[in-house]
């Protein structure tokens, strides 16, 4: 008999695969294996299989045990092992962060059954055990909703399973199985006749579909990119066992999307990939994928793992979105890694947005992508909104709103139209504070100010969780006259029940609203008129279709103007854009009003001008000179610890070792970033900045070793980002 080693990837941080003896179970390359590893017992995925080894046969250890089922074709390896070295990280830890996690695990992965619960009649509180708060709070979820997935009970209470188990006793309740790969709706909605513009741009997508083409699909806000998506898939899956990806910034933020592809594409099987499913429903819809049974996966940026035999196109929605930049383990852009994937298989990739990340349009602008525009609005005589300033040094504003911005609102109110302000702060003010001594509320384990929540009494970290009670006193000197200070959501809205009592009011941020069915339930008010004004953070700012909304109030900017990150203004402009677009959606024309006490900044100008293209020249003109991304390339080395001297210690002797390795990469003096503590660890970075990828990834792959295997390195928390998004 030959010898069979199997090359194992493993969930370990060590840059190298590790080989194991196969005795007899049939085994192929792909597939999950269970070894025994530092006297643990691991899962990991067969790499390669050889008969030599490094290791000494006698010490090679047998494989404990071989899955018979394939989760990574050659395709997913390429795919991962591009990753694992572009990233600087461990390939086993790359591959099988991308596995959902029941394939992680070494029991077999069944696909449990899941279900949905919903009440099938009234039941009497009162006759309930007041003792029993789960079995309350349970019951209560489900008569506000009207149904309730496993994910969501388990999130209110870990003993949900007992509550749910005396309320079917009672009869009161029903149970419905979910099935991943749903039949999806019968068509509810209408076909719009695509017009011109929109043929254009799928023609031209169609024209090159064979072949690998990355397209910038540029279209304002409810141009119809999504019916582009639509109809370009309807063409491309015809073929006979073709896949899509679609990938999406956030899929509890944009139920909408999903619900228009189940209805307009409900030929082919729909699953969707994203942290908010349980992890049997994961595995079921990663499963459905990589056995092809699905035809469309909608996910978000961990979609881009999703192992697909037949992928055929990548679609995009918002490519410049944040969201798609993983921020911790392996620090990947899911853009980019989809850009090489379509590269790597060969097939065209389409990224829709209105207001293209820098680094798209730096790639446009050389013609290594294509540009596809769609400048007007695809519903009938809708236009873009009008954009004013409100110069509140002129005009100030009391509680956070001007005078101008009230009348507008009033104005709508009478017309039944509706209203939104936009504030990108949650919470009730971003600042407590004591005027006799001028002590602030900050958080004690991290450089950060405490947020005031006062329906609850809390004052409340937002970076690290932290919160505890507001304090009766000021603790330095004792004032009883504690301020809130600053605007934000809540407190916002005090303010408008105040002005407009008989207004119907909405408040959504992520206290509000915990879940994409209490979205999609609010959503539906918006469209019933049955809401005047909404407030919200820019949960309201992604693709939803609001007709009857003719205002958008925006009431806090100014510190994103002049705020310390090169991103800002690029973001704040796309943000802006987007939450713009929120009105003016139907046959009424729209009105967006902005507060600041800087209308003549250049943003402004782009802004009401509705022009991104010059202004996004601009910007990467400003990019250039300042030799920022993307006309040149960013690593950032993080470290942090108890004690900050160990950072230093740590960075200094990096900087040492780059400076040694490279002449070509800039290599910056270490820093600390504006964030200096975070959850009690104090922290530090490196910025390298390189001329080209190239020059940059040569830097890493001599560095990288000799970081890994420094005795320093060993003793605080660590990581490389590449192409970071912010520093
Ligand atoms: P985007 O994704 O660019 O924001 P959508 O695809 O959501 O735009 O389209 C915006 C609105 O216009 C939707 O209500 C959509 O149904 C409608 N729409 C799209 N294409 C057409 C068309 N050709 N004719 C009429 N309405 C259209
Ligand atoms: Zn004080
Ligand atoms: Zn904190």
């Amino acid at each position: 008999m030959t010898l069979e080693i199997l090359r194992v990837g493993l969930d370990v941080p060590l840059n190298r695969l590790f080989d194991y003896l196969n005795n007899g179970f049939k085994a192929q390359v792909g597939s999950r294996v269970v070894v025994s590893f530092a006297g643990r017992h691991l899962v990991g995925v067969i790499v390669e299989m050889t008969n030599a080894s490094d290791v000494a046969l006698d010490k090679l250890k047998p494989v404990q045990h071989v899955f018979d089922d394939v989760v990574f074709d050659a395709h997913m390896f390429k795919l991962l092992k591009f990753c694992a070295d572009y990233y600087h990280y461990p390939l086993g830890q790359a591959m099988i962060s991308a596995l959902p996690l029941r394939l992680r695990q070494i029991k077999p992965a069944v696909t449990r059954k899941s279900f949905v619960y919903q009440l099938i009649s009234p039941i009497n509180v009162d006759a309930l055990p007041k003792r029993q708060i789960v079995l309350q709070r349970i019951l209560q979820a489900l008569q506000m909703n009207i149904s309730q997935t496993e994910a969501q009970l388990a999130e209110i209470s870990s003993g949900w399973r007992k509550a749910v188990a005396q309320l079917k006793e009672l009869g009161c309740l029903q149970q419905t199985e979910v099935v991943a790969v749903k039949a999806s709706l019968k068509s509810s909605n209408v076909e719009p006749t695509i017009n011109a513009e929109q043929q254009q741009v799928i023609q031209s997508i169609l024209n090159e579909a064979g072949h690998f083409k990355p397209w910038l699909l540029y279209g304002i806000t409810g141009s119809g990119k999504t019916e582009v998506y639509i109809q370009i898939l309807k063409t491309i899956l015809s073929e006979k066992n073709a896949q899509a990806l679609v990938l999406v910034p956030e899929i509890n933020l944009t139920p909408q999307l999903e619900t228009r592809f189940r209805s307009r594409l409900s030929e082919y099987p729909l699953v969707t990939l994203h942290s908010n499913l349980s992890e049997s429903e994961r595995l079921q819809s990663w499963q459905a994928a990589n056995t092809g049974s699905a035809k469309i996966v909608i996910g978000t940026r961990l979609g881009v793992y999703t192992s697909m035999p037949n992928l055929k196109i990548i679609i995009i929605d918002e490519e410049h979105d944040g969201s798609y930049k993983q921020q911790d383990g392996m620090r990947y852009h899911a853009r980019d890694v989809a850009i090489m994937r379509a590269k790597q298989l060969d097939v065209p990739i389409v990224m829709g947005t209105a207001t293209p990340s820098l680094e798209t349009w730096h790639l446009v602008k050389k013609q290594q992508y294509g540009l596809l525009r769609l400048k007007e609005r695809a519903i009938e005589n809708a236009q873009l909104p009008k954009i004013h300033c409100i110069d509140i040094s002129k005009s100030p504003t009391e509680n956070g709103l001007s005078p101008i911005l009230i009348k507008a609102m009033r104005e709508r109110l009478s017309r039944g139209e509706q209203s939104l302000l936009f504030i990108n702060r949650r919470g009730y003010a971003p600042v407590m504070h004591c005027n006799a001594c001028q002590w602030i509320a900050s958080c004690m384990r991290c450089s950060a100010r405490l947020v005031v929540h006062l329906g609850q009494k809390r004052l409340k970290c937002h970076h690290c969780g932290h919160e505890q009670k507001i304090p009766i006193q000021c603790p330095d000197c004792g004032n009883p006259d504690l301020r809130p200070i600053g605007q934000a959501t809540q407190r916002l809205q005090q303010t408008l029940e105040a002005l407009f009592p008989i207004a119907r009011i909405a408040r959504v941020d992520r206290d509000s609203v915990r879940n994409k069915d209490a979205l999609t339930d609010l959503l539906t008010k918006v469209h019933n008129k049955e809401i005047d004004i909404l407030v919200g953070t820019q949960m309201l700012a992604k693709g939803h279709d609001f007709p009857h909304l003719t205002l958008v109030g925006v009431i806090d900017t100014d510190t994103a103007l002049f705020s310390s990150d090169f991103r800002a203004s690029e973001r704040l402009f796309s943000q802006l854009m987007q939450v713009s677009g929120r009105a003016g959606r139907a046959e009424i024309l729209g009105e967006v009003l902005i507060q600041t006490a800087f209308p003549q900044h250049a943003l402004f100008d782009a802004l009401r001008a509705q022009d991104y293209e010059s202004y996004a020249d601009s910007l990467l003109d400003e990019r250039s000179t300042m030799q920022f991304p993307p006309t040149t390339y960013f690593a950032l080395l993080k470290a942090e610890a108890s004690d900050y001297n160990q950072v230093l210690t740590f960075l200094q002797m990096a900087v040492n070792l780059a400076r040694e390795t490279s002449n070509e990469v800039t290599i910056y003096d270490p820093l600390r970033p504006q964030m200096e503590r975070l959850k009690s660890m104090e922290r530090g970075q490196l910025l390298l900045q390189a001329p080209s990828r190239q020059a940059l990834q040569k830097l890493l792959r001599l560095w990288m070793p000799q970081l890994r295997s420094d005795k320093q390195a060993s003793r605080i928390r660590w990581a490389l980002d590449i192409d970071p998004l912010e520093f």
